[in-house]
């Protein structure tokens, strides 16, 4: 049995078979290795499993293409033996110690860079060829996938770090765990594992590798330990704990039907925050009140082109019937450059977080933002909806989104198209700017909802994604909550309400200070709808005096 150590960001144990993932495009990382002889059998394996891939390419295409064509392979094989090349990539790994990857491609840049200096047009036309032939190595180095990734029950997602498209690729119904050697507990793995409540364990390092792929493992989510081939008596342990899980979650599912009201009468309001509509059965099924966030996200990423009228209309009209009545708050296009550069046709940024994003692409596309919120206004009729806008940072903003979407609403009446007159618009208050300017927001929009991954990320200076610098610790917190109790004064002077949208409102030790500020809402992953219920039930919120002292020592008041 070998155990391998990491971040737990999502208590739970489960057992199954590892699944390497490994992604298509080829990021390679520069890593210094210890065991040098591994890395130079590594590259060996790569090279003849190339060498079988050109032998079959130059078979196929001299019987489809005829024997100059299929020289090129002939020629393809001769540079991968190519001495010169072939003892670069070796000193690069037994003398300079550097992964196998990374020599690869090294050598051929320096390689390429030769060539091209060359007076010869033929040679010049060779750098294609060492790219060519260099990425196809790192392919089979680093066993890039090249398409879905097929899984089995139980399977065990391990990986160097999952990417948003690639967490939505996934069958989620064969998921029992998420391992990866970076991310963060914020990161996207993170945020899925929790929604799904699958054990998940971040920074696990360079153990975490290939050869654990098609092992049995056991993932221990709690203390952030995996161990691979696990003994007898591990087995046992995990499989005793599994049961006891069981027995607290079919607990909890007798809450199902129970209002959320605490012990002294205040009544809350749950609902969920899901990313697509496999997760809106999920809310349906843990008896969420409502979607308290419904992201789009998952129609447009790893796309080239944003979702049509159409399929945004089905997906919207199949949230809100599928919440029979309940009410649904769909989030427009919150993208980032990480994400969209493509569709967008620009450069990725270098701060994309702080960049061409989110309502600002909408403001300048109206194109893009007209045709969602023409879907989403369409959809109105089939439940009951509203809208929120994220990002927004001042009251123009607000103002300009919401006279776009007037625009829209007339040009549904002109045209004859049925839309609800009721949908309410809201701001998603996810940048300091927003709290700092949220009495005058307050005055205009229809309710609020706090964001507080990224106004932890904004407040704190806190990358999201990065897993040094953690998510809010109760130390780092004040500022935050300042910041909730300042937009929830506001939104309730002016009559809206106030939601919390953000991971903040799953971690259960927050709940009783987020109501003590007078949020009216939590929004919550499916999986965290019941436990968040049996919290609130078993909270009094009316002792006066230590409702007090919570807020001053939350808040540092005093
Ligand atoms: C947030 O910022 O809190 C939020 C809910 O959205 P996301 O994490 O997708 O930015
Ligand atoms: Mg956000």
């Amino acid at each position: 049995m070998k155990t391998i150590s990491g971040k737990a960001v999502v208590g739970a144990i489960a057992q199954g078979t590892i699944v390497f993932y490994q992604r298509n495009d080829l990021i390679i990382s520069r890593r210094k290795v210890s065991d040098t002889k591994r890395e130079l059998t590594r590259y060996e394996k790569a090279k003849s499993e190339t060498e079988q891939e050109l032998d079959s390419f130059y078979e196929d295409a001299l019987e489809r293409l005829g024997e100059e064509n299929a020289q090129i392979f002939v020629i393809h094989k001769m540079m991968l033996f190519d001495a010169q090349f072939d003892n670069r990539i070796q000193s690069l790994i037994t003398d300079s110690s550097y992964n196998a990857e990374y020599a690869v491609a090294r050598a051929a840049i320096e390689l390429t860079r030769v060539l091209a200096n060359n007076d010869s047009d033929y040679v010049r036309e060779r750098t294609a060829d060492v790219r060519d032939i260099s990425e196809r190595l790192i392919r089979h180095l680093l066993n890039a996938q090249t398409g879905e990734i097929e899984l089995k029950e139980n399977s065990i997602i391990c990986a160097d770090s999952i990417m948003p498209s690639e967490a939505m690729m996934f069958d989620k119904t064969k998921i029992a765990a998420f391992c990866t050697a970076a991310g963060a507990e914020n990161s996207h793995a993170s945020i899925l594992a929790r929604s799904m409540d699958l054990p998940c364990i971040v920074c696990m390092g360079d153990e975490l590798c290939d050869e654990l792929d098609g092992k049995e493992a056991i993932v221990d989510g709690y203390e952030g330990l995996l161990f691979v081939e696990p003994d007898e008596i591990t087995i046992r342990r995990a499989q005793d704990r599994i049961k006891v899980e069981q027995r607290k979650h079919e607990m909890l599912t007798t809450l199902i039907g129970e209002p959320n009201v605490t012990a002294d009468g205040r009544s809350v309001r749950v609902c969920a925050s899901v990313y697509d509509l496999s997760e809106v059965e999920s809310a349906v099924s843990n008896d969420a009140g409502g979607i308290g966030l419904f992201r789009s996200e998952s129609l447009y990423i790893g796309e080239r082109v944003f979702p049509d009228e159409e399929l945004l209309f089905y997906n919207y009209r199949r949230v809100l019937e599928d919440m029979n009545g309940r009410e649904v708050t769909l989030l427009t296009y919150d993208m980032s450059a990480e994400i969209t550069a493509d569709i967008l046709n620009m450069k990725k940024e270098p701060n994309p977080a702080l960049g061409y994003r989110s309502i600002r692409v909408c403001l300048e596309q109206q194109d893009i933002f007209k045709t969602q919120i023409r879907a989403m206004l369409r959809a109105s009729v089939y439940g009951k909806m509203s809208i929120i806008l994220p990002l927004i940072v001042d009251i123009g903003e607000f103002r300009h989104a919401r006279a776009i979407i007037n625009d829209v609403k007339e040009q549904l009446r002109e045209e004859g198209t049925a839309f609800s007159e009721d949908v309410k618009i809201g701001v998603m208050i996810e940048t300091p700017a927003a709290v700092m300017t949220s009495d005058l927001l307050a005055k205009e929009a229809d309710f609020f909802c706090i964001g507080t991954n990224d106004l932890e990320q904004f407040t704190l200076a806190l990358d999201k994604n990065n897993s040094k610098y953690d998510r809010i610790r109760p130390e780092n917190s004040t500022a935050l909550l300042r910041m909730i109790k300042l937009v929830c004064d506001n939104a309730h002077r002016n009559g809206i309400e106030v939601g919390v949208c953000g991971e903040l409102a799953s971690d259960l030790s927050m709940t009783e200070i987020l109501l003590q500020l007078e949020v009216d809402m939590l929004s919550v992953m499916p999986s965290r709808v019941l436990p968040l219920r049996k919290v609130i039930r078993e909270l009094n919120l009316s002792d006066e005096e230590r409702s007090k002292n919570l807020i001053s020592q939350c808040l540092q008041t005093r």
